[in-house]
């Protein structure tokens, strides 16, 4: 079949690897549905949770966080075509996560930190808990990875350029404010101030300060270990640490 991305594919990888079965419904959508049901009372709620000012919408999709694979828990004669589901289901869009390693240190690899994302949904009277897509998808790998499993399909991943440099000399002070993965592109920095250092040990470094918060030391302190041996090798001058959730402590932000 000719798809959007401009080959010709099959359904099941259509299915599997292009079509977002998950994201939000939306009122254009559901629009578009409203034919395709064979019952009356169907369409007609379709139509009545689009039209303008109804409360429907909210309560029955957007809150209930249904997607195109939970939709017949709603309208359950809507029969959907497959060129309906080709031409306007949403298509899975990029995910974008902040390279956390220097090229300088890790040439031949880089590594990213996730967050798992997690949400409600609620399936008829069923309320169940869904994983963001793709840092579920990226969850399940790494566990397999934890088993001993390999990975062997391929995914579509590209690096794109970011703006968010490093100050080009060692010369200027650094100041890094990072809350939970903020902190990410920052531990790319400190690696590149290592290697730079254990590459030349007469480089002068000069001060970088970092400010790290996230909820509770003992569940979200992401990248620990690796910013205490910064600090104790004075590739960083200062770590200042901010938690917002600890138990009978005063709430502190970075
Ligand atoms: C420049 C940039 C850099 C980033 N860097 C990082 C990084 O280093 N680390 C990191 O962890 N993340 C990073 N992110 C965020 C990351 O790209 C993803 O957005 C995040 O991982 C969630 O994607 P997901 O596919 O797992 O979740 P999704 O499936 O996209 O879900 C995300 C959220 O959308 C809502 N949602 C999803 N489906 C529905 C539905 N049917 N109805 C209602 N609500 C719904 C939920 O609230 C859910 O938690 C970055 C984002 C940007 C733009």
């Amino acid at each position: 079949m000719p798809f959007p991305t401009g080959e010709s594919i099959t359904y099941r990888e259509a299915l599997t690897k292009h079509i977002d079965l998950y994201a939000p419904l939306t009122k254009k959508l559901l629009t578009a549905m409203a034919p395709l049901c064979e019952s009356q009372e169907d369409k007609a709620l379709l139509e009545e949770s689009v039209s303008k000012g109804n409360t429907k919408f909210e309560e029955l999709f957007h809150k209930r966080a249904v997607g195109l694979l939970d939709i017949h828990s709603i309208v359950p004669s809507l029969r959907l075509t497959a060129d309906f589901i080709f031409q306007k289901c949403p298509l899975i869009m990029p995910r974008y996560y902040t390279i956390a390693s220097s090229s300088l240190t890790h040439p031949e690899e880089l590594t990213i930190a996730v967050s798992l994302s997690r949400y409600e949904v609620t399936i008829g009277e069923t309320k169940t808990m869904r994983d963001g897509l793709v840092s579920g998808f990226l969850e399940d790998i790494f566990k397999g990875h934890k088993d001993g499993e390999a990975y062997t399909q391929s995914v579509m991943t590209f690096v794109k350029n970011s703006n968010f440099d490093m100050p080009e000399s060692h010369d200027v002070p650094m100041i890094m404010v990072g809350p939970g993965t903020g902190v990410v592109p920052f531990i790319g920095f400190m690696q590149e101030r290592q290697t730079a250092k254990t590459n030349d040990p007469e480089l002068a470094l000069n001060q970088a300060h970092m400010y790290f918060g996230c909820r509770r030391h003992d569940q979200d302190f992401i990248y620990r270990d690796e910013m205490s041996d910064m600090k104790e090798k004075n590739i960083i001058a200062e770590l200042n640490l901010a938690f917002s959730r600890e138990p009978d402590q005063e709430k502190v932000y970075v």
